[in-house]
């Protein structure tokens, strides 16, 4: 088997972090998509697809790139009629090799037509996928989600909603996901509810979508989030919501609050700006330091960083600029350029900087790439000392459950402890907020280990699920390779 040189950034292992959307009973139902996929970008800049039902036939188009760039061309919107629609953002490998990748995926089954979206990582599909192949399916993607897909198409009971329950019964991991019918659209999230999703209403219209950012771009109500195991069928005659899970603890993904969700969002209830403010508040009551200013790493560390310097009561300045041009740091394919990427990205403000003692206040800390260029920056821009402030605890594990993050070896904190990262890193002290600090600001009084009320594994490795294929030996990225192979 060729073994490619990978990276990162550039390999397409079948976890990834996505955006999902649906809309039912809005005569511009793709349209909509389009726009609340626009406001999901940050969850996936790499590929984005649309599949509307039009009365009659389902209608996709799907394409590498931006929002912005896939849709804007009327003819597109076009080209997908009808009152009902889905769509999904990805963050996985450019190049048109890949754009069967791209969800949504669109199935015919003997009972209809199913398009199907799906944001999170299952943790046994590589499992399922080798008994499915063994048993004659042809897979025509590497994603999770034609897992599903499969799963669907072999399940013997009679309903198609009997069908997807069966298919999720049989994978473990994070899944919200959204599906179109000829008649209806569905809505499901996990029994543990790891990864966001919402309900909204425009009008007569019904909405779902991965977090309500993609609401208020089109002026829709933020209903209420859709529960972790709960199936919402929505069609003619308004939603039903089943719930045919197992019940499971809740435990949502704490880092949706940490970095991963639009600071404009409501997750669980809860403001994600307003609980990055108070995780700066925490971190500041934890980790004071002898500083004369608050810098934040922009734009991800900017909250944090206001909440750090209205507790600690110190002045806030940007003393990092950031070129808004270019896409995150870890979009950026190679190494080399990952290293270039940041100082692309961002440039020390020597007018704020020069002569000063300054926190700098980031998210968090996963390679150590971005913390180490912008510590020299600011360092060259004159400052006097430099304390830099993480606003999560230290990543020391894997996510298998849909946000991209490298694997174990490289990231620092399970390499390094708090004093060498702070020597690697080149500050003069480095602190990161306490787990329990990071639950108080989510609103638990602490982190209750024998119940965490979050899957918090990045910082702790209790991973709420068996990680089924990392366990049996299957790697992340052997699907991949299986298809490169076939190339
Ligand atoms: P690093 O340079 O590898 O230490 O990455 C840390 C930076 O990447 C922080 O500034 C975060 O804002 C950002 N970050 C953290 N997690 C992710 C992720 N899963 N995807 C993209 N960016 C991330």
């Amino acid at each position: 088997m060729k073994q490619p040189a990978r990276t990162w950034a550039d390999d397409d292992h079948p976890h990834e972090e996505c955006g999902v959307f649906a809309i039912f009973g809005h005569a511009d139902a793709a349209a909509h998509t389009a726009l609340g996929l626009h406001a999901l970008q940050h969850r996936g800049q790499e590929a984005a697809g649309i599949v509307a039902f039009d009365g009659h036939h389902f209608h996709a188009h799907r394409a590498t790139g931006l929002i912005g760039d896939i849709f804007s061309r009327r003819s597109v919107i076009e080209g997908l009629p009808g009152h009902a629609a889905i769509g999904h953002n990805r963050y996985a490998t450019t190049g048109a090799s890949m754009l069967r990748n791209v969800q949504p995926l669109f199935a015919d089954f003997a009972f209809g037509g199913l398009a199907i979206a799906h944001n999170g990582n299952l943790t046994n599909a590589g499992t399922l996928r080798r008994e499915l192949v063994g048993r004659g399916c042809i897979f025509q993607s590497t994603t999770d989600t034609e897992v599903i897909v499969h799963l669907i198409a072999r399940s013997e009971k009679a309903t198609i909603i009997d069908r997807l329950v069966d298919a999720l019964n049989r994978i473990e991991g994070a899944w919200s996901l959204v599906a179109l019918l000829d008649d209806a659209i569905i809505g499901v999230r996990d029994p543990l509810g790891v990864r966001p999703l919402v309900i909204g209403r425009l009008g007569e219209a019904w909405v779902l979508a991965s977090e309500s950012c993609a609401l208020d771009i089109i002026g829709a109500d933020l209903v209420r989030d859709v529960d972790p195991g709960e199936v919402v069928l929505i069609d003619a005659n308004g939603l039903t919501s089943l719930h045919p899970f197992e019940p499971a603890p809740r435990r949502a993904c704490i880092f949706e609050y940490v970095y991963f969700a639009r600071p404009d969002s409501v997750v669980g209830g809860r403001g994600v700006y307003d609980v990055r403010k108070r995780i700066g508040e925490e971190l500041a009551i934890e980790a004071p330091a002898p500083a004369d200013l608050v810098v934040p790493v922009p734009d991800s560390g900017v909250p944090a960083a206001i909440g750090y310097a209205q507790a600690a009561d110190l002045p806030f300045d940007l003393g990092i600029i950031r070129n808004h041009y270019v896409g995150r740091t870890f979009i950026e394919p190679s190494d080399q350029i990952r290293h270039l990427g940041v100082r692309l990205k961002h440039n020390a403000n020597r007018a704020t900087i020069e002569g000063r003692s300054v926190v700098l206040v980031d998210d968090s800390i996963v390679r150590g790439t971005t913390s180490t260029k912008i510590v020299e920056m600011v360092r060259a821009a004159g400052a006097a000392a430099v304390h830099m402030r993480i606003a999560s605890p230290p990543t020391t594990h894997s996510c298998y459950y849909g946000v991209d993050t490298p694997e174990r070896e490289a990231l620092l904190a399970a390499r390094y402890d708090v004093a060498e990262m702070a020597a690697l890193i080149g500050v003069d002290s480095l602190a990161f907020i306490s787990m329990d600090g990071l639950y108080r600001a989510v609103g638990e009084a602490h982190r209750d280990r024998s119940r965490p009320a979050y899957c918090d594994a990045c910082f702790s490795g209790d991973y709420p699920t068996r990680l089924v294929d990392a366990e049996g030996g299957t790697p992340r990225d052997q699907f991949s390779l299986m298809l490169e192979d076939v190339e």
